[in-house]
């Protein structure tokens, strides 16, 4: 079991608090900033002793040197990237584990937005942090990677349980849906989570954590290999790494 808090820092960053309750160990996800998050751990009681990065964009490890310096916290992140995490200080590669007091992560390198982006799958605790390679009706972008590298990593994250939690790192859901439904305009689960949102936003509330299930069903960037989506991109009867590929590109310029 993992207790999770999500603090929402700079325009639409996501930062996780992640706490094992059998030992105590609490792990920080992504810290953009440090200050929101000593302050939230304080007003727990929680001792942060961990943190885990995705990768190296000053969104997600801003707050890293801070948070170390204030609690002693040590640093885990990407090993293909270890050069570019500010104070790190274990380093994993693909299918390494981590292990939070009684919860273990298995780490997945799911290379596309950057070229040593990683993921903490905590298969027990059914919570997948997938930093920015997988969001609610989207995917990041292609800054250094390329649509096969991307595509590979999504369906990765696609094979996981239907009930696996998604704390992905942006508040990006509203406008993701809006371009989704160009491409998948006669989805039915695309157009039940595009409600869904508008009530959760409109009511000031997050849209995430998403579930593997829901991002299966409506999210375009994990339905490359569907013929209707291809079909809908001009692309029938294409490779599905082309076809990913010509949806990023429009969502790109949408
Ligand atoms: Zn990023
Ligand atoms: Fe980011």
């Amino acid at each position: 079991m993992l207790d999770i808090r999500q603090i929402p820092v700079l325009s639409d960053n996501f930062i996780y608090l992640v706490r094992e309750p059998a030992s105590g160990q609490v792990a920080v996800v992504d810290p953009a900033v440090a200050e929101p998050v000593l302050a939230e751990a304080a007003r727990l009681g929680w001792t942060i002793t961990h943190i885990l990065n995705t990768h190296h964009h000053g969104d997600h490890v801003g707050g890293n040197l801070a948070i170390k310096a204030a609690t002693g916290c040590r640093i885990v992140g990407p090993a293909p990237d270890a050069g570019r995490i500010p104070g790190i200080d274990l380093p994993l590669g693909d299918n390494a584990t981590f292990d939070l007091g009684a919860e273990q992560a298995r780490v997945f390198f799911v290379p596309g937005h950057t070229r040593g982006h990683i993921a903490y799958w905590f298969e027990g605790a059914q919570a997948l942090f997938c930093g920015d390679t997988l969001f609610s009706i989207g995917c990041g972008r292609l800054f250094e990677g390329t649509p096969a590298q991307m595509w590979t990593s999504l369906k990765r994250f696609r094979d996981l349980p239907a009930d696996t939690r998604v704390y992905c790192a942006h508040e990006y859901t509203q406008s993701n849906i809006r371009f989704a439904v160009t491409v998948d305009p006669d989805n039915q689960d695309l157009r039940a989570r595009e409600a869904e949102v508008s009530a959760l936003r409109a009511a000031g509330k997050p849209t995430i954590p998403t579930t593997i299930g829901l991002e299966r069903a409506a999210n375009p960037f994990l339905r490359a290999d569907m013929p209707v989506l291809a079909g809908s991109v001009g692309l029938a009867g294409h490779d599905p790494v082309e076809v990913f590929a010509e949806v990023r590109r429009r969502k790109d310029s949408f």
